[in-house]
């Protein structure tokens, strides 16, 4: 009998079945039903030997301590900073826009000063700010909005600017210096052997088993387990009783170039013309020193994996009824993008596990200990409040954080 059944090997399921199985000493089945560990977050080497992130570009970055020092007992790290250009007007050049897109831009050679100057007479005041559109022209104006958010963003969620609520763009990153870095986070940073490698380390523990290219209804029926740790999509899990919660999705197309060198950033986006939003090349990301060079273009599309939650309200109210069924079932723990519909980075994610170990420690131990005084959540140690995770994030108008 296993005291926990996880179902799904990413960010989510692994650091539950961690904890559980290593600071509770729980028997834990950890089942994917994919062929590998890691979710999205998963690399491997391609056919030449190129380290790659097979689900698109993932770069580590929090504001935690705790977080980041959580998974460096799994890890070493390499310092990274990310860089992105944009390919603007048949140039390439720094986003979130800064001092050197706009000079380059536009053959000037302003200072930060009159850079300030020049946003105050490119933005449009709207009285109103209702969608995204409002929120960018308000604050850079139509002209930048057109060059840098409009296409991106139509492409990015098959939907307009003016279409999607103002909420979904928190704000717009432009700075006046010549900052070029995509995050502005404290930890910066890559798993230093990969994140695949991270994974094998978290998983490996004797109380642990792990199950691939296995879906946990495959299971359930079969292998008893007392308690369920659910990280796959909340709608599945209630065989879409409400019907499908809406994705954005996305297909990647990898490519090896015999070439050391494919382009000048680690990621170029294209928010105008093509089809694909942006191109990464893994090299940069991971440090690897190789002859040849591997990228992934990525396209946007409307049915495939699910990726990114569409931000509108209907479907967060689609998402709250399902909530509702979750909360009411005994014994499972929704954890994880999926499983609460929302677009989290990596450290949120992570941040969100430990969250729900600790209250399923708490709660073990008041059942053994019925006098003990519990803390309230804020003044627990580790407790991780999602909100001091957001960080800083750099491009287009959209609910994730771009990255
Ligand atoms: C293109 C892209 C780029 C990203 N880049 C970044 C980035 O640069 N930085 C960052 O911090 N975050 C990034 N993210 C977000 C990051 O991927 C997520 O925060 C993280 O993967 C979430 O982990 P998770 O465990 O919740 O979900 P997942 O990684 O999706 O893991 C869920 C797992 O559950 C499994 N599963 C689902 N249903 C079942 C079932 N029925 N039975 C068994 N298994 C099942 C799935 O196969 C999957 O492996 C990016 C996301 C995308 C899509």
């Amino acid at each position: 009998m296993f005291d926990y059944l996880v179902v799904g090997a990413g960010f989510a399921g692994s650091v539950l079945a961690e904890r559980l199985a290593n600071g509770l000493g729980k028997k834990v089945l950890i089942c994917d039903k994919r062929s590998h560990i890691g979710g999205n977050a998963y690399d491997h080497f391609n056919d030449d030997g190129l380290l790659v992130h097979k689900y698109g570009p993932h770069i580590f970055h929090t504001n935690s301590e705790y977080v980041f020092n959580y998974l460096s007992r799994f890890t070493e790290w390499r310092e990274y900073y990310h860089r992105v250009l944009a390919s603007v007007d048949g140039l390439q050049v720094p986003i979130p826009i800064n001092l050197d897109t706009i000079n380059k831009l536009y053959g000037l050679s302003l200072t930060s000063f009159e850079l300030e100057e020049f946003f105050e007479k490119a933005r449009q005041p709207r009285e109103h700010i209702r969608t995204s559109e409002d929120v960018v022209v308000n604050a850079v104006g139509k002209e930048l909005y057109e060059k840098f958010f409009r296409g991106y963003t139509r492409k990015q969620w098959g939907l307009d600017p003016s279409e999607l609520d103002a909420s979904v763009t928190a704000r717009v990153p432009v700075r006046i210096n010549r900052d070029d870095r995509y995050f502005t986070d404290t930890y910066q940073a890559m798993p230093k052997y990969g994140y695949t490698r991270m994974f094998e380390k978290m998983l490996d523990s004797p109380n642990i088993k792990v199950l691939l290219n296995c879906d946990y209804r495959e299971i359930i029926d079969e292998i008893p387990y007392r308690e369920m740790i659910y990280s796959g999509p909340i709608d599945s899990f209630f065989d879409y009783t409400y019907g499908p919660l809406p994705y954005r999705s996305l297909e990647f197309k990898h490519e090896t170039h015999n070439t050391q060198v494919f382009q000048n950033a680690p990621v170029v986006n294209y928010p105008n013309g093509q089809p694909y939003t942006r191109v990464t090349e893994f090299k940069y990301l991971t440090g690897q020193q190789h002859e040849k060079t591997s990228v992934v273009y990525e396209y946007p599309r409307a049915e495939g994996d699910p990726y990114y939650p569409i931000p509108r309200k209907e479907n967060a109210d689609l998402y709250n009824r399902y909530k509702t069924l979750a909360d009411a079932q005994p014994n499972v723990h929704f954890v994880g993008r999926l499983a609460t519909y929302k677009y989290y980075n990596m450290d949120q994610v992570v941040a969100q596990a430990l969250n729900v170990y600790r209250k399923i420690a708490e709660e073990r131990s008041a059942r053994t200990a019925a006098t003990t005084i519990l803390p309230t959540s804020a003044s627990r140690p580790g407790f991780v409040p999602q909100s001091s995770l957001r960080s800083s994030n750099g491009n287009g108008v959209s609910g994730r954080k771009v990255v």
